[in-house]
């Protein structure tokens, strides 16, 4: 049931789409590239403006790369409710293939089309609305406010680690809303509870000190056969993975998360169809494919080469051979160990020339699916959106979300969609979900007075 002082806030978003949406575009505008290092300060500066203004004690935090803001307002409630979100964008390239320029906002069809709009300035903007909408109307507010909005998400969140060592403090919440999020492909809203964590590796083999002519194969040694075979000693054919230890510390999904995955439409035969397969890896079907996508963890080549790759055809033997291969990690792996592991394998089944050059990574992080904030999440979105929302237990892909998890459960929704090309040309929002959304925050802030 929606109370009364309630009412006044949601009656506030409902007239301030618009000029909620010019606040959105405003900072739509500055083509806040992570990857360029561009306008970073400026659009930092930009969301300190806009927090400040609602009550807030507003901090840009130096870092290596662009600053960290933060923001909080402490009005002595018994919760506290954390927003994490990040001003950087993707690259906007090609520019040819957008429809209207990725920095000039612009709306078509009820969608409004930037780089960055869902992923996701058109969250951070909403959230900052939502908050608005007590200060505007007076309403108390039922709970603490804190930001993070970050400047280097979409280029690994290379500060955070630092940033969240030093203000430990700062990142206990009882809640947390996660940066990104919407709604799938039936148009459900959803919400993700975790993501995995990740091993990145670059292998290289060097076994002669120049190319050779490949009539020399007869008698000097192969480093793309040396790799290949390292590769293959990884991994089998039905998708095992045989470094020693590999799957000691990994956690078998929880009751709880496996009854809340066989509520969840995986979109199946829709996937299938993206990617033009028959059939799914190994055959996996039904319950193990949605295991699988939830917590299985993984080696894969992310990028292989050596030798002659050009047009026709030159005889060569190679002197050097190189792989990129990801892992993603379930809870409780650990990058570390993983790394070692890998090392120790490579070692011991005769690849001691196989380097290492390249190690990077960080854990897997999960908010249990039974988490009373969790619940609240649903019950402002079944007040808002009319449904039970979508739990996905965690996300196949990866993020610094274990910053996080250890201080503060964390749930990611947001204003997004199944056709929102976040990364892509053409991104955009549905500006009848961000209205919806806006007034979904404006809800979990009242719902989580009452637990
Ligand atoms: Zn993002």
């Amino acid at each position: 049931m929606v109370m009364p002082m309630l009412d006044d806030v949601l009656y506030y978003i409902e007239a301030n789409v618009e000029n909620s949406l010019s606040d959105l575009k405003e900072v739509l505008r500055f083509p806040s590239v992570a990857a360029k290092g561009e306008h970073m300060k400026e659009t930092a500066q930009w969301v300190a403006d806009h927090l400040e203004p609602l009550g807030l004690k507003v901090t840009l935090h130096k870092t290596a790369g662009p600053p960290v803001v933060t923001g909080i307002l402490d009005v002595g409630a018994k919760r506290t409710l954390l927003f994490y979100d990040h001003y950087d964008v993707q690259p906007a390239e090609p520019f040819d293939l957008w429809d209207s320029p990725p920095f000039e906002p612009t709306v078509r069809d009820g969608r409004l089309y930037a780089r960055g709009v869902a992923d996701n300035k058109g969250d951070t903007v909403s959230r900052i609305w939502a908050l608005k909408a007590f200060l505007e109307t007076e309403t108390v507010l039922p709970v603490n406010i804190k930001f993070v909005v970050e400047g280097g998400e979409e280029v690994g969140s290379p500060d955070m680690p630092e940033f969240a060592k030093k203000n430990k403090d700062f990142l206990k919440a009882d809640g947390g809303i996660w940066e990104f999020g919407g709604a799938g492909i039936d148009g459900k809203q959803e919400a993700w509870l975790g993501l995995k964590g990740l091993l990145y590796v670059q292998l290289e083999v060097e076994r002669l000190k120049m190319d050779a002519h490949s009539a020399y194969a007869c008698i000097l040694p192969s480093a793309p056969y040396q790799l290949v075979w390292a590769l293959n000693s990884m991994k089998d054919r039905n998708g095992r993975i045989l470094i020693d230890g590999f799957y000691d510390d990994l956690q078998p999904l929880t009751d709880a998360e496996l009854k809340a995955i066989a509520k969840v439409d995986i979109h199946k035969s829709d996937v299938k169809d993206h990617y033009g397969i028959q059939a799914y890896l190994n055959d996996l079907k039904d319950e193990e494919l949605k295991e699988a996508y939830y917590n299985a963890p993984t080696c894969n080549i992310a990028g292989i080469g050596s030798g002659w790759q050009g047009m026709g055809s030159k005889t060569v033997l190679p002197a050097k051979a190189m792989a990129k291969v990801d892992f993603r990690l379930v809870e409780d792996m650990n990058p570390d160990d993983i790394a070692k592991k890998l090392r120790k394998h490579l070692d011991s089944n005769g690849f001691e020339d196989v380097k290492m050059v390249s190690s990077d990574g960080y854990p897997p992080g999960k908010v249990p699916v039974d988490h009373p904030f969790v619940d609240v999440v649903n019950r402002a979105n079944k007040i808002v959106f009319g449904h039970d929302i979508v739990v996905h237990p965690t996300s196949p892909g990866s993020g610094p979300l274990y910053l996080f998890t250890d201080s503060v459960p964390m749930v990611s929704i947001g204003v997004g969609d199944f056709e929102s090309r976040a990364h892509s040309p053409n991104e955009s929002i549905v500006i009848d979900n961000y209205r919806l959304a806006m007034k979904r925050i404006a809800v979990v802030i009242d719902e989580m007075s009452r637990w």
